[in-house]
């Protein structure tokens, strides 16, 4: 499970030059964070402190697990939609091969457009998952691949440039073809008017009772069922297509296994060479049981200095939250910033027993939550370009109860996006009063901070089923309540004098200033990045609208908190903090029991008239408010790059990092590199 930035407040500042900064040079303290912008996102660079600092023999581990992060790249894509890489394809040759006016409104309308895939890792919004809308027309595409030499198209076999054409075409211009990545629509067959490519000619309900035939619920140690497979129909059967060595996504995951070969030469210890030679292990045999010795190792690895995720991790592209896209990251523990998550780990058990949940529902021994901050060294996949900024892992339940988990907060990257935003004016048009802004400047980095940090290490750690309940009972909400339940478990701590006793916080007051952006948030500002006429789609964004709507409406008897009218502005004011972490405390309660008893129908009626409706009045004064501060409701990085310096006789010697590497270079240099599967995957 992962956590994203909450705070609109991130966004940052544009560009002073449009996309002009790629090619900075990076100076040690001077990094050039913003690297460029365009539609509705911004491209940050992050740094990675501390690397010069590792042993030879770690760093040579980082570089090697870098590569087999890089290696998966194909893969998420072609999860993303069939079609990606064809068009992913054809439109880099087109780009690289145009020898028209760069300027030509038609061509950077164009290049918009290969940003934007490059950006999703596909033709639909990484976060609101519809289709993008090009801004060149077909006419100018068609021209432009036929001026192509047709050994640089992705033509499958045999195939005519005019046939290609006819076939992709219509993926990219008719708003009729794929409209979706992931369709939540309550109603309709998620899995048909889904364009994520995790099944293939079956529809929900073939698949639901696809799943449901294969499990026991009498199995108290389930698989992760259809995590790493497409499901289709062939020949009237229903089976799984898994993704392993020898299986579908072969030539990227034989790269990635020959990486992790190299890495697993120079594990720092028994322990984490153990953890990659299972994952290899698996991704040559695809089996979950072997997934699952693998997220037990991982968990219990605590002692390394260096440690990674690569593989089939987490279910939200799939409408069923069945099946993982595929994801990497490197990464190497910050020591110091690492004390504060290890004092709140200390007391989970404390935070266990307090919760204002009923106790049927509590762990009564919370086992090995374990929290670390990290630096980021590489991201991958579904990590990148956007990327979490906090991780929890591994995601089935049974080993979270058994054995615990892991969980991480990527110190860097949110140091990228603080330093990135400071001073962009968003404060000042949307918080309502010097008192909260005084509040946020004072506190709210720290906050920030640390809501992540008690959404990772408890939230998600927190609580158990009752015996017999299906972890998959809440289907399509099942994503949303989950979050919903890390936040509101993170809210409600934020407030407790024990936050305070162990020094986490610095006062009584230091928590409003995350209160007031998480209610503004999921209140207002979160609907600058969804387009007028849509609803609210992503699991994140949904649990914030559910957790701000709810205690809204029931504390407004008491005037809790209002939302407010200035000179025709809306503001949110909080009257009442400590009724407002009463409020979450009940909800967190009622979240608690749905998950616990697997309440699909509760889950679906909190989330259908709390979580996705908008107000369309507000959201059009907000999108306008918004748009004049010209700042990007998304953001994503590029990765540093690592060289391998070697000697005459091959062996590493050192290990370069540099920052210097624009938004198309490092795109295309990937494209050059790892572009490993087929255009067109059977
Ligand atoms: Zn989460």
């Amino acid at each position: 499970m992962k956590t994203y930035i909450l705070s609109m407040a991130l966004a940052t500042t544009v560009l002073a030059s449009y996309g002009g900064a790629g090619n900075e040079t990076a100076g040690k303290n001077n990094l050039a964070y913003n690297v460029e912008q365009f539609a509705d996102l911004q491209i940050l660079r992050y740094d990675v402190p501390g690397f010069e600092e590792l042993s030879l023999n770690q760093k040579e581990l980082i570089y090697y697990l870098s590569e087999a992060a890089l290696a998966g790249r194909d893969i998420l894509f072609d999860q993303n939609g069939k079609y990606n890489l064809a068009i992913r394809r054809m439109l880099e040759a087109v780009y690289t091969q145009y020898e028209g006016d760069r300027n030509d409104p038609e061509f950077r309308e164009l290049e918009v457009y290969l940003k934007r895939v490059w950006f999703s890792n596909g033709i639909h919004h990484h976060y609101g998952m519809e289709k993008f809308v090009p801004g060149f027309s077909e006419n100018f595409l068609r021209t432009q691949v036929n001026k192509l030499d047709a050994s640089l198209l992705p033509l499958s076999g045999e195939e005519s440039v005019e046939t290609f054409c006819s076939l992709i075409f219509p993926v990219i211009f008719d708003p009729r073809v794929m409209p979706k990545r992931v369709n939540q629509a309550d109603g309709e067959d998620l899995v048909l008017t889904s364009a994520c490519s995790y099944y293939d000619g079956v529809t929900q309900q073939e698949a639901e009772a696809f799943y449901q035939a294969l499990k026991d619920p009498e199995d108290q140690t389930p698989i992760s069922y259809g995590l790493n497979s497409r499901l289709v129909k062939k020949d009237g059967k229903i089976q799984e297509e898994v993704w392993k060595v020898g299986g579908l996504y072969t030539a990227a995951i034989e790269q990635i296994v020959g990486w992790l070969e190299k890495a697993e030469g120079v594990a720092e210890n028994g322990a984490q060479r153990a953890v990659i030679s299972t994952l290899i292990a698996y991704y040559r045999s695809g089996d979950l049981k072997t997934f699952d010795d693998y997220s037990i190792l991982w968990v219990h690895d605590l002692d390394s200095r260096i440690d990674f995720i690569n593989g089939f991790t987490e279910t939200y592209g799939d409408p069923l939250g069945m099946k993982a896209s595929w994801e990497s990251l490197v990464n190497f523990k910050d020591q110091e910033a690492t004390k504060r998550t290890e004092l709140i780990s200390a007391n989970a058990q404390w935070f266990e027993d307090h919760s204002p949940v009923d106790s049927r529902f509590k762990k009564e021994e919370v086992k090995g939550v374990s929290a670390k901050v990290i630096t980021a060294a590489v991201l991958a996949g579904d990590l990148y370009p956007a990327t979490a900024i906090g991780i929890n892992l591994p995601n089935a339940d049974w080993i979270r109860s058994r054995h615990g988990s892991k969980s991480v907060t990527i110190g860097n990257i949110t140091d990228a996006y603080n330093k990135a935003a400071r001073g962009n004016g968003f404060h000042e048009e949307f918080v309502y009063s010097d008192t909260e802004k005084q509040l946020i400047d004072t506190y709210g980095d720290l906050t920030g901070n640390l809501h992540t940090d008690l959404h990772e290490c408890l939230g998600h750690g927190s609580g158990k089923l009752l015996p017999g309940v299906d972890p998959d009972a809440l289907k399509a909400y099942g994503s949303t309540i989950e979050e919903t339940r890390a936040d509101l478990f993170g809210l409600y701590y934020l407030a407790d004098p024990k936050l305070v006793e162990l020094g986490l916080t610095p006062n009584d007051e230091a928590y409003k200033a995350e209160y007031y952006s998480f209610l503004m948030n999921g209140l207002m500002t979160q609907l600058v990045r969804i387009e007028p006429g849509n609803e609210v789609e992503e699991a994140h964004m949904r649990n914030r609208q559910l957790i701000a709507r709810w205690v809204y409406e029931k504390g407004a008897a008491d005037r809790v908190v209002e939302m407010v009218t200035q000179e025709g502005k809306t503001y949110v004011v909080i009257h009442d903090y400590q009724k407002l972490r009463q409020l979450f405390g009940e909800l967190l309660a009622e979240i608690q029991r749905i998950k616990s008893t697997g309440d699909y129908d509760e889950a679906r009626a909190l989330v259908e008239n709390y979580a996705v409706k908008v107000d369309p009045q507000l959201h059009a004064e907000i999108l306008e408010r918004y748009h004049k501060l010209r700042l990007s409701p998304y953001k994503g990085f590029v990765n540093p790059r690592y060289e391998a310096v070697r000697n005459a006789s091959g062996e590493v010697t050192d290990v370069k990092v540099s920052y210097d590497e624009g938004f198309a270079e490092q795109m295309l240099r990937y494209s050059r590199d790892y572009s490993f599967l087929p255009t067109r995957n059977p």
